[in-house]
């Protein structure tokens, strides 16, 4: 007769970016994961911060157009 163990799992987390099982004071299972969440996080953020550069300067350009365009 065979029985599994059948108590309450213990408190877990999962690792943020591969999901493994980790303990629940981490949230990533090795520096690796960590550096490769931040690494994301923050190459989102600057690419946010490029498009809205883009964006800001494409608006200039065409004001700036408008006007030179109105002007002669
Ligand atoms: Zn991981």
């Amino acid at each position: 007769m065979s029985q599994k163990a059948s108590g309450p799992s213990p408190p877990h987390k999962h690792c943020r970016v591969c999901g493994i099982s980790i303990s629940p004071s981490k949230d990533y299972c090795s520096t690796e994961c960590k550096d490769l969440e931040e690494g994301t996080a923050k190459r989102m953020r600057n690419y946010r911060r490029l498009t809205i550069a883009l964006m800001v300067g494409a608006m200039a350009a065409l004001v700036v157009l408008s006007v030179y365009l109105r002007v002669r």
